[in-house]
């Protein structure tokens, strides 16, 4: 039975089940799902401090002050970063500080040095200041016990910084997933070998180990299966040890598909096999010994057009995101693009911003094994199953790949922008 990709999703990720958590140093945690809550331990900053490299002072005392009337303060000592101040400020007196050095007591203000004049002993302030002027309280960025950073936050450099000034090295996040990735087909070669005749190279593994690792999982390479039932059962056993088991090829309606036939006799778990979708129509989901496995389609393309539907979402769920699927846009169709109805299509499209609004090209031949054509494009373009044509300047849906938007975290897999359009 063929079902619809929402259907199929639904299936897919109903099946998910989310990794538990590692403890990791938090230079590789960005990027990642934080596990825990964090609370910060202190105020921070610890002390008021200087805002300014200035004049630490009693705002009552510049009361009035300006460049032409200039009121001047018998100077006390200098503050410097890291130093406390000895002297208590008293009426008539200013300690010269600086940004980030803890304000003297008795002061409630500081002005910049650009607005005095130094003298040996004493300064010149030519402004007036109101009282909190250039301090930064104790505790403005965190109070002891505040709520720092929650769990199910996905890390950014921000957040890093954060755990660094509370003094946390380490954070509990959740796990990558180990993905097994096996080849299926008696035409392919390795990577290595020349292909002969009837032969080609596989390039599937590839593609699908640079998706796993896009998107936080770690790729285990199972190699190349043959078409034979008993090899393949031996491979998926033996992946059994990794979180998630992706194979390409072999779950189609030809004499030698037989991911299908192996998934049922050794899982006896397949919860569907169709998808109205194209390309990636063919696509076998269940699970071998508790494991998820995901027969993909043979075809270069189809394989990863499948692995962004459906695995994608799969891998960044398993790490504890929540936003789990590629951001959409409407934009404008370039050209006029006729297609089959019944299936959902998925067309390789380049999207750039042309003179004030997106717009969507095709980047070259659809067809399934033509990888060129992926290599080079940015997004999909979505075409509902019902529709047979799609006209130059019409709106379209697009999906994209990239987050060309925003100018790239490829390596941040949940930071996923919103709705694309609004930006
Ligand atoms: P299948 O569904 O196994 O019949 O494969 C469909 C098409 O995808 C065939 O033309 C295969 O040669 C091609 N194909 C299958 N597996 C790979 C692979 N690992 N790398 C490149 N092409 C593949
Ligand atoms: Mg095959």
């Amino acid at each position: 039975m063929v079902i619809s990709l929402e259907e199929a999703r639904r299936i897919v990720l109903e099946a998910c089940r989310p990794l538990g958590l590692e403890k990791v140093d938090i230079l590789a945690a960005c990027g990642r799902v934080i596990g825990e809550d964090v609370y910060s331990p202190r105020d921070i900053p610890a002390r008021a401090n200087s805002a300014k490299d200035g004049y630490a002072l009693r705002s009552a005392d510049v009361q009035g002050a300006s460049a032409s009337r200039p009121v001047e303060l018998k100077v006390t000592e200098t503050i410097a970063a890291g130093k406390l101040p000895r002297i208590r400020i008293g009426k008539g007196q200013a300690a010269r500080i600086m940004t980030g050095a803890v304000v003297p007591e008795g002061a409630d203000a500081v002005v910049c040095r650009e607005d005095t004049k130094e003298t040996a002993k004493t300064v010149l302030v030519g402004i007036t200041a109101s009282p909190g002027l250039e301090i930064r309280p104790a505790g403005e960025d965190l109070t002891k016990g505040d709520l720092a950073i929650k769990a199910g936050a996905v890390l950014r450099p921000g957040q890093i910084g954060l755990l660094a000034s509370m003094g946390k090295s380490f954070v509990y996040v959740h796990q990558r997933p180990r993905v097994a990735i096996l080849a299926t087909g008696d035409e392919l070669v390795e990577i290595d070998d020349e292909p002969p005749a009837g032969k080609i190279v596989n390039s599937n593994s590839y593609s699908l180990a640079a998706l796993v690792g896009a998107c936080g999982g770690i790729p285990v390479m199972l190699g190349i299966g043959r078409d034979r039932k008993a090899e393949l059962a031996r491979f998926f056993r033996q992946a059994g040890r990794a979180d998630i088991i992706l194979s390409s090829g072999g779950v189609s309606v030809g004499d030698f598909d037989f991911v299908k036939d192996v998934m049922r006799d050794i899982g006896n778990e397949m919860h569907f096999w169709q998808v109205a979708m194209r390309p990636g129509k063919p696509l076998a989901f269940g699970s071998v010994g508790g494991v998820p496995l995901f027969g993909l389609p043979g075809n270069p393309v189809s394989v990863m057009v499948s692995f962004e539907q459906f695995v994608r979402p799969f891998l960044l769920k398993m790490q504890g995101y929540t936003n789990i699927f590629r951001p959409m846009m409407k934009v404008i169709n370039a050209r006029s693009i006729k297609k089959q109805v019944g299936l959902k299509h998925f067309l390789r499209a380049v999207v750039s911003y042309e003179k004030g609004r997106y717009v969507a090209r095709l980047t070259g031949e659809q067809g399934s094994g033509i990888l060129k054509s992926m290599a080079t494009a940015n997004a999909l373009m979505v075409i509902p199953e019902q529709k047979a044509y799609v006209k130059k300047g019409e709106e379209v849906v697009v999906q994209l790949l990239d987050d060309f938007t925003t100018g790239g975290s490829a390596n941040l897999p949940g930071l996923v922008f919103g709705q694309a359009a609004e930006v």
